[in-house]
């Protein structure tokens, strides 16, 4: 058994309600924990509903860059979950976050390798930003001598999950990391692969971010999980100890691991990505405190001792 495998091997949920009292926050993944695709998942309103009643602060985290937090309100709404925009972090915003936290400078411009979510949270941070899906129709003729002029003012490069990425985009942000010295290089995620229909798993955004770190030989800094970023930005937010947040999440290598960074309680939720074999094999290395098959089960299991 190697080093990493040495923590204890994760335990069924058997008393929600006592992890249910031994914290004050929830921080929900999305995907595979809230909703898989469009659909909610079972018994979820009900869920939130009760741990609201319990005075329990409720999070809600994604990696997902494509959508703003006033879009994901949105989904929200629309799913009929009662979830305000202060109680959403998406990756978009914590890149617009991490360039506020550094004092990026306002005169400095960011090119965006990804969608709207990150053009739409920069904007609201007021910062300076070129590229974007505008981006996507712009083709590269290779004449003889030609050579593509890019921004000098172009101090960050973000990237992010980007549906309509190119080799313009690769090319334009090559050169700003490349020959603007000091740029930086963030990533919004690397997940591997994503959920984009249900029907089979789809390139993540960490294949836009691999493309990157090829061309310039360079790691980005990544803002999204499992990085502690946003968790660090939770808690000073909220004035929370990270020893009393319950990370909730899908996926071992971003929503568990995200949650054993910042020191939290960690469940898997195996409604997801994860299945409980995928979790018991003896290549995983990353163990929850935690599992059980949906968020609901707080619902039934909750004094199940009484
Ligand atoms: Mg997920």
């Amino acid at each position: 058994m190697s080093a990493a495998a040495s923590s204890a091997a994760a335990q069924p949920l058997q008393d929600a309600e006592q992890l249910i009292d031994s914290v004050e926050t929830f921080i929900f993944d999305c995907d595979g924990v809230i909703w898989k695709g469009d659909k909610l998942i079972d018994g979820v309103p009900q869920t939130l509903d009760m741990l609201r009643s319990k005075g329990k602060r409720l999070v809600f985290v994604t990696n997902n860059s494509t959508k703003s937090r006033k879009q994901y309100g949105k989904k929200f709404e629309t799913l009929g979950l009662d979830v305000s925009e202060e109680e959403i972090f998406a990756s978009s915003f914590a890149a617009a976050a991490y360039l506020a936290s550094i004092n990026f400078p306002k005169d400095k411009k960011v090119y965006v390798i990804g969608e709207d979510g990150i053009l739409k949270e920069l904007e609201l941070a007021g910062f300076q930003y070129l590229g974007g899906p505008g981006d996507g129709e712009k083709k590269i003729e290779l004449k003889p001598g030609y050579r593509m002029e890019h921004d000098k003012d172009v101090g960050a490069v973000v990237v992010g999950f980007d549906r309509y990425f190119n080799y313009y985009k690769v090319q334009y942000g090559t050169l700003c990391v490349r020959e603007n010295p000091g740029c930086l290089f963030i990533a919004t995620n690397r997940d591997a692969v994503t959920h984009l229909t249900d029907a089979q798993e789809w390139a993540g955004g960490g294949s836009m971010v691999g493309a990157l770190c090829g061309s310039t030989q360079r790691e980005p800094l990544v803002v999204g999980k499992p990085s502690t970023f946003m968790m660090d930005y939770l808690a000073n937010k909220f004035g929370i100890l990270k020893s009393q947040i319950c990370m909730v999440g899908d996926r071992l290598d971003t929503d568990i691991l995200f949650g054993q960074n910042g020191g939290c309680k960690t469940l898997l939720v195996l409604s997801g990505v994860t299945s409980l074999s995928m979790l018991q094999s003896p290549k995983n290395t990353i163990q929850p405190d935690f599992y059980t098959n949906k968020i609901s089960d707080f619902l039934s299991l909750k004094t199940a001792a009484v």
